[in-house]
């Protein structure tokens, strides 16, 4: 009398429906043993749905068990040859494996002899059950694929998105951090870094990694993308979170077309002119701190660099007011911003124009190409070229078509409302003092950057820059040299005297 082990696996719940269950396998295989004089000494039940050998942890128990025991083992019971395997591969590796062991492999309801039609039954029935495994994975890959050209997202829902009835959807809990990140960063104004922390104080915790792949991701913008299905991105049917618009300026900042206006560091919310303003005598950026009075504690800024003879400080009131006061002294009256208005019109209607006209250009071209193409189906269905210059015809075409489209889309995209940016820029500039006044330690240093690039020297109850936005201009500054976009020749020395 031999001893065997038996193993038995179902893949699915259906197949337990359906007479495969582990019980009736197990059952079938012991009444097998029985009539060729086998005794069993151990079952290995196998409920994992994996088909892959190497992640099924009871065939890898068995195998080991094999190697631990082949003295006392001699046969292998199976119900059926696909319960081992559906790759026929693995069916000639498992098969070498416990050859080698010297243990035989039966199956319980197929042909067990060793003659050569049996062992090519054997072999033709391993190769039918990888069929049939192919077809099945075939079947899903290709319904998968209908699905997604349709614009379906079925797998792993990122994260804004939730899956639900074989689409992504916005997820109410996530969507809006994801519209919020992407319209921070849209406006140039933020690093990575920068979001990473404004998110974390919404709730939201993310690495410098998934942002940036989450930045990438044009699920966003409602398209889909898998190469190996399609080359060109798929417009999805589902709910983008962001514009187009939005998507493409947030990649050209990514791709470094676009630069971003960084802050300045800082470490205290107190001091937003601190390494900005510089002393007067030596032009280093003063620092702020907090100095003991009498009753209260007074804030100074003050000059800190050691080579410097004159202890320069001034009180943070004093020098904030006199700043203030300085924004309103250089912004534009409202007559300078009006012409400033009517030239920007005047220059974006022009480029407006000359954009349209390439695009009509853009579109006969696509007409061309699209009646190229159909007559190229009549030239073949004539015969008068061979398949394979259609080919080959078509694809160029195909590609230059494709070409067009986009430069198309891109045009689209630039064409924004510009009469209402103009007015709220210039209502911005307008209020520029208050604005600044009123906002926040980020908000300020920002400003301060974008008006006065280079920084501000203090010098007696007023300032010296050697840079200012040519949007902001002294009220005293004659028409010319706002025309030409230049600082006062007053702000260009900034020797002591
Ligand atoms: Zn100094």
């Amino acid at each position: 009398m031999g001893n065997a082990i038996i193993y038995t696996r179902v893949s699915t719940k259906n197949q337990a429906e359906e007479g495969y269950s582990l019980a009736g396998q197990e059952k079938d295989c012991k009444i097998f043993a029985e009539m060729n004089n086998y005794s069993v000494s151990k079952v290995f039940v196998e409920k994992g749905e994996s088909a892959k050998t190497q992640d099924r942890t009871e065939l890898q128990n068995l195998m080991k068990f094999c190697v631990a025991n082949k003295k006392n083992i001699d046969a292998i019971i199976i119900w059926k040859i696909d319960r081992l395997t559906r790759d026929i591969k693995d069916f000639y590796r498992l098969q070498e494996f416990f050859t080698k062991l010297n243990i035989r492999v039966l199956f319980a309801r197929e042909n067990n002899g060793d003659s050569a039609t049996d062992r090519l039954t054997r072999n033709l029935m391993g190769v039918l059950a990888q069929y049939e495994n192919d077809q099945k994975a075939e079947r899903v890959t290709n319904g998968m694929k209908t699905a997604f050209l349709q614009g379906h997202w079925m797998w792993k829902a990122p994260i804004g998105y939730l899956m639900k009835n074989g689409n992504v959807e916005p997820d109410p809990k996530t969507a809006h951090h994801i519209k919020k990140i992407f319209k921070l960063f849209s406006t140039g104004l933020y690093q990575q870094t920068q979001i990473i922390k404004i998110m974390a104080d919404d709730g939201l915790k993310i690495n410098t990694n998934r942002l940036c792949r989450l930045l990438k991701n044009p699920i966003y913008s409602g398209y889909i993308y898998k190469k190996e299905w399609a080359e060109e991105p798929i417009r999805g049917i589902f709910e983008p979170l962001i514009s187009e618009a939005e998507f493409k300026k947030v990649q050209d900042i990514l791709n470094g077309k676009k630069p971003v206006i960084t802050a300045y560091k800082r470490n205290n919310p107190e001091f937003p002119l601190r390494q900005f303003i510089t002393c007067p005598n030596c032009n280093q950026p003063l620092t702020g701190s907090k100095s003991k009075g009498r009753k209260e504690r007074y804030a100074y800024y003050h000059c800190h660099h050691k080579d410097c003879c004159i202890n320069f400080r001034i009180r943070k009131e004093k020098l904030e007011k006199i700043f203030v006061d300085y924004l309103k002294f250089i912004k534009p009256e409202r007559d300078l911003l009006n012409l400033f208005e009517a030239t920007v019109k005047d220059v974006y209607n022009e480029k407006l124009s000359i954009r349209l006209n390439s695009q009509k250009q853009v579109q006969n071209k696509l007409i061309e190409l699209k009646n190229r193409k159909s007559k190229l189906i009549d030239f073949r269905l004539d015969g008068t070229i061979s398949e394979e210059d259609y080919k080959f015809k078509t694809e160029q075409l195909a590609e230059e078509i494709q070409e067009q489209e986009f430069r198309l889309r891109e045009a689209d995209a630039v064409i924004d409302d510009l009469t209402k940016c103009l007015k709220y820029a210039c209502k911005a500039i307008c209020n520029i003092d208050t604005i600044w006044e009123n906002g926040d330690l980020d908000l300020k240093q920002r400003l301060q950057k974008l008006i006065f690039p280079k920084g501000l020297m203090y010098y007696s109850n007023d300032f010296r820059t050697a840079e200012i936005s040519s949007l902001f201009i002294k009220k005293d500054a004659s028409l010319a040299s706002y025309n030409n976009m230049v600082p006062p020749s007053e702000f260009e020395s900034l020797s002591t005297p």
